[in-house]
C-alpha cells in the first residue's frame, strides 16, 4: 500500500507471542521492511563476522547483546533506503536505554510522535512456555509452530526447502530467563510509549489471522495510514 506518511511500528511481546509473525505480516501489508536485531545478529553469527562472534555467546544463553553492538547494527540497517518510508521493528528496543537511543536516532528522520506506535502482544507465561516448545525456525528467517503454523512438509521450510530446527535459546531453562527479563523490562517501555507515542494492545492467545485482523483494525482506528 502507499502510506500517506512515514510510520514506525514497534512490536513488543514475550518470546513466543507471535510478534515476529505479526511483524512480518504487518510490514508486508504496509510495504515496509522489518528490522529485527535478532535476525541481523544470527546472520552476523552465521557469517562468522567479528561482531557476530561477540554476540554469539550472549545469544546462545538468551542474554542481551551489548548496546554498542545493537547500535551498530541498527544504524547500519536504518541507513538503508528501504527504511525511508517507515519500518516495523521486532525485538527492538528491548529496554529504556535502547529506546532513548532509538528516539535520538529518529530525530534525524521526519516522523510524527503519534506515528511511532507500539503493538504489544500480551500472553500468559504458561502459554508462552507451551508455544516456544513447539517453535521451529529456518536459517532463511521463516518461523513455524508444530501445532499452530505447521510447514507443509514436516521439518522442511515452505519458503526455501531448508531444514527446520529448534533455536538453542528456545530451550526451557533459557526461556525461563528470557521471560523473566522481558517482564522486568516491558513495563517502563510501555509507560514511555503511552506517554510519548501510542500503544495498541492485543491478545496473543488467538489465531494468527484473528490477531492480524485485530492489529489492523486498531491501527486504522488510531491513525490515517
Ligand atoms: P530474538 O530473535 O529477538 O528473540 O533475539 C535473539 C537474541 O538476540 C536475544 O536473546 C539476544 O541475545 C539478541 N538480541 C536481539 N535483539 C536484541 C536487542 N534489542 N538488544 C540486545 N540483544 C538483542
Amino acid at each position: 500500500m502507499f502510506l500517506s506518511k512515514k510510520i514506525i511500528i514497534t512490536f513488543f511481546g514475550p518470546p513466543g507471542s507471535g510478534k515476529g509473525t505479526q511483524a512480518d505480516i504487518l510490514a508486508a501489508k504496509l510495504g515496509v521492511p522489518v528490522i529485527s536485531p535478532g535476525e541481523l545478529l544470527r546472520h552476523e553469527r552465521d557469517e562468522g563476522t567479528a561482531l557476530g562472534r561477540v554476540a554469539a555467546n550472549k545469544m546462545m544463553h538468551g542474554e542481551l547483546v551489548p548496546d554498542k553492538i545493537i547500535e551498530q547494527i541498527i544504524d547500519k540497517r536504518l541507513n538503508k533506503r528501504d527504511a525511508n518510508r517507515g519500518f516495523v521493528t521486532d525485538g527492538y528496543p528491548r529496554h529504556i536505554k535502547q529506546l532513548k537511543y532509538f528516539e535520538e536516532r529518529l530525530q534525524n528522520t521526519i516522523v510524527d510522535n503519534d506515528r511511532i506506535i507500539a503493538v504489544y502482544i500480551d500472553l500468559k507465561d504458561e502459554t508462552v512456555k507451551n508455544r516456544i516448545n513447539g517453535r521451529r525456525v529456518c536459517d532463511c528467517g521463516a518461523a513455524y509452530h508444530l501445532e499452530h503454523n505447521r510447514p507443509e512438509r514436516e521439518g522442511v521450510c515452505d519458503h526455501c526447502g531448508g531444514k527446520l530446527y529448534q533455536r538453542r535459546d528456545d530451550r526451557p531453562d533459557i526461556v525461563e530467563e528470557r521471560l523473566a527479563g522481558f517482564r522486568r523490562r516491558i513495563k517502563p517501555l510501555l509507560k514511555h510509549f503511552r506517554e510519548r507515542h501510542k500503544v495498541i494492545t492485543v491478545s496473543g492467545d488467538k489465531s494468527i489471522k484473528e490477531t492480524e485482523a485485530e492489529i489492523w483494525q486498531e491501527l486504522n482506528n488510531l491513525i490515517k495510514l
